[in-house]
């Protein structure tokens, strides 16, 4: 079980990528946030889809 960047939810269907903008923290995106191109929040601040 992770947290959802977008959504904040705890998900076990979740994909995960590095951040494109500091390339170090990682993202975590649910299903239902990756399927409504839910906006994600990196801690350095970048928004990305
Ligand atoms: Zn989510
Ligand atoms: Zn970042």
């Amino acid at each position: 079980m992770k947290t959802c960047s977008s959504c904040g939810s705890g998900t076990n269907d979740y994909v995960t990528f590095k951040c494109p903008s500091c390339g170090k923290e990682t993202v975590i995106r649910c299903a239902a946030c990756r399927k409504n191109n839910t906006r994600y929040i990196c801690k350095c601040g970048f928004r990305g889809p």
